[in-house]
């Protein structure tokens, strides 16, 4: 391959220890601008915990995250999402009193808001304005998203897999550069997972993906690049060809029939 890609995320050495327990061991690897990188592995292997590390909601106790060569290890995560770093989480963080809209739009304004212009203090038209932009930015993303219809419908009333489409679009609003996706597909029905793979797959090459990820057929479909966990280590990283033969990760994970699919 020629010209390769730099990488957008560094992970050196990155742990994270609960009293004695290594839920994340000395894990490194990198992730490719523009990537879609899949990180798997058994319950309790360490991926949410290595998620809140990157997203900033947990402190690394050893190592350091890299964004593009610039050290965010001990950037709070309201920093981090000023750097392009957005994060749907496993457990959902949706406002639920709230509309479909509002949430989305929130999330659009606080990033509108992240920006220098917004730093020196607007006047109200300039406000204005940028709540006009906001909405249709969110109006566009949810639709997206898949939820074109549900503008003025309370987050709560939303169906399980609705509810992922809408944290999709709630992170799509900060305009990510890394987009950091948590079992985005748990729960969901095969039609609802179907519909979530595509929207990842037309996402532009300037927001780099990277998923946990169950549902082996997806990150399959998906991912240009596998990372594989056990037990807070890191197994192997690589192509989702090179992940299929590892005998190791054969052993420690996939078991020897699943792969072939
Ligand atoms: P995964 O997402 O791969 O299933 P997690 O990162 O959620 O794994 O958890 C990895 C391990 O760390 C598990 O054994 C889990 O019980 C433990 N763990 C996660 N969060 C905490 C915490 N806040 N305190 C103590 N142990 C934790
Ligand atoms: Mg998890």
């Amino acid at each position: 391959m020629s010209d390769p890609a730099p990488d957008l995320l560094e992970l050196r050495g990155v742990s994270k220890h609960f009293g004695s327990f290594r839920a994340v061991d000395d894990v490194g690897f990198t992730v490719r601008a523009g990537a879609r990188h899949a990180v798997i592995g058994p319950n309790g292997a360490g991926k949410s915990t290595l998620f809140g590390l990157v997203s900033g909601t947990l402190a690394a106790t050893t190592g350091s995250l890299l964004l593009d060569g610039r050290d965010v290890t001990r950037l709070p995560v309201h920093r981090r999402v000023g750097l392009g770093i957005a994060a749907t989480f496993q457990h959902s963080s949706l406002f639920l009193p709230e509309t479909v809209l509002e949430n989305v739009l929130l999330a659009a304004l606080r990033r509108a808001g992240a920006g220098a212009g917004a730093r020196t203090g607007l006047g109200g038209r300039r406000r204005a304005g940028t709540r006009a932009a906001a909405t249709a930015r969110a109006r566009t993303l949810l639709e997206r998203v898949g939820l074109p219809t549900r503008h003025d419908v309370p987050a709560a009333e939303l169906s399980h897999g609705e509810r992922r489409q809408l944290e999709v679009a709630v992170a799509l609003a900060t305009e990510p550069r890394l987009l950091l996706l948590d079992e985005p597909a748990a729960g969901m029905s095969p039609a609802e997972t179907e519909r979530l793979t595509r929207l990842i797959a037309a996402l532009p090459d300037d927001v780099t993906v990277l998923l946990v990820e169950h549902d082996l057929d997806m990150v399959f479909e998906l991912a240009d690049t596998v990372t594989v966990m056990h037990l807070g280590n890191h197994l192997t990283t690589g192509t989702p060809d090179e992940v299929r033969a590892s005998a190791e990760v054969q052993s420690a994970y996939l078991g020897t029939t699943e792969v072939t699919s």
